[in-house]
């Protein structure tokens, strides 16, 4: 079938000329009568050249996702084995393909493979569909993958759409293991020799917070006294640091308690020392640690995206003031304050002025020691702003 026809108008070819990843509906100047979604199509330009190629969405905001900007290239599965590769080859280059851990394999727009995310854990694997582009082949799309991964044998791979873009996307739900077995139990992997349990069936994200492996790591190094975990999920920065001599207690706030459950399952699992969970709003519990006058040396700020849409980060960047300037009021002089935001929305520099205000408001002064932000598997494709989602600030509090 030969690819359906898009006309870009200016703002939208330089867009794409820059290598952004998407075409939205404002951008496109007219297309040929047919188009069917989930069809590939040509974007050119107002005299016919050719820009890019894409699949195409009626329904989605995202008109045209763009997987090349080689003129020639058909979106084959040669095409998709080799973006594949590509993408492995960079978690082997890092070392991040140890049979017993956990990474990224495929990271949507960074790895140009928009509206695709593969996750590994230990020789599980879990592909997500986010864009009805990938659901529309996904049978095609995990027989390639399957055929490409050759580090080790795979036991299952399990294929799931996003259930956050299913009414974006108007795509419908995928849910099944092909390719061996998904065993009823948890998964166990191993982070920074720390062992976690992984449920893909039912767990947040497609079941463990890959991309703060490397902070956690380093929060770890760093920490120090009385420990706070705000917004732990299954406890990875609280069990890292209570592994740590320099720390002495730690606590880890959620207000999901599965997520406790599974924190709890993974303090016994790593035999740590005591660490206080609790179920509360993070907010209300801030308040209460300031109203009562309890202490804390090192405090992680992990919390879930406050802003989904650019009309949503005022109001976010208002919340992240209000939270840091929570933790601050509750942290003894010295002490460690790592913050984080995941919100593709809000950019680096929004994030760490909200902070800035915080410290003000707190009356604290903030030493930054380094900025960081998702671990490597993670890569952020410049040309796609959206993809630094992760910002994760420490400091030291005077
Ligand atoms: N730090 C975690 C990941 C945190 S994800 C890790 O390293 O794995 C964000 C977490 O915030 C989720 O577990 C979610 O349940 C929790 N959360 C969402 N809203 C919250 C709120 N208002 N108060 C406390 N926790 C909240």
């Amino acid at each position: 079938m030969s690819a359906g026809l898009i006309v870009t108008k200016e703002p939208g070819k330089h867009a794409v000329l820059n290598g952004h990843p998407w075409l939205r509906g404002q951008s496109i100047q007219s297309n040929s009568a047919d188009l069917t979604d989930g069809q590939e199509v040509e974007v050119v330009d107002r005299d016919g050249n050719f820009l890019a190629r894409g699949i195409y969405n009626s329904s989605s905001y995202i008109k045209v996702r763009l997987y090349t900007r080689q003129a020639g290239q058909k979106l084959d599965e040669d095409f998709w084995r080799s973006r594949f590769k590509l993408a492995i080859d960079l978690r082997r280059d890092l070392q991040m393909l140890d049979p017993e851990g956990a990474c990224r394999l495929v990271f949507s727009e960074s790895d140009q493979l928009s509206g695709l995310i593969v996750d590994r854990y230990a020789n599980h694997v879990v592909m997500s569909l986010t864009a009805q582009a990938t659901q529309s082949r996904w049978q095609m799309l995990a027989k390639v993958l399957q055929e490409t991964f050759s580090d080790f044998p795979l036991a299952s791979l399990t294929v799931r759409t996003d259930p956050n873009m299913m009414g974006n996307e108007q795509m419908e739900a995928v849910d099944q293991t092909v390719g061996g077995v998904l065993p009823e139990s948890p998964i166990e992997i191993v982070e920074n020799a720390l062992r976690f349990q992984v449920n893909i069936r039912d767990g947040q994200k497609t079941g463990f917070y890959l991309d703060q492996r490397y902070n956690r790591q380093r929060f770890a190094a760093l920490a120090h006294g009385r420990v706070l975990d705000v917004c732990c999920y299954s406890g990875g920065f609280a069990i890292a640091a209570a592994a740590s001599e320099k720390v002495t207690h730690v606590t880890a706030v959620d207000s999901s308690l599965p997520a406790l459950e599974l924190a709890q399952t993974h303090a016994d699992l790593n035999q740590c020392r005591e660490i206080d969970f609790v179920k509360a709003d993070c907010f209300d519990y801030l308040t209460h640690l300031k109203q009562s006058g309890v202490k804390f040396d090192s405090i992680v700020l992990d919390p879930p995206k406050f802003a989904g849409r650019r009309q949503d980060v005022d109001s976010a960047l208002n919340a992240y003031t209000r939270l840091n300037r929570l933790a601050l009021e509750v942290i003894n002089p010295g002490g460690l304050l790592v913050t984080c935001s995941c919100s593709g929305r809000v950019f680096p520099e929004e994030f760490v002025q909200a902070v800035t205000v915080a410290g003000r408001k707190a009356g604290r002064d903030l030493q930054v020691l380094f900025q960081s932000g998702a671990s490597p598997d993670h890569p952020v494709l410049l040309s796609s702003p959206e993809s630094q989602y992760l910002k994760c600030v420490f400091c030291r509090v005077l």
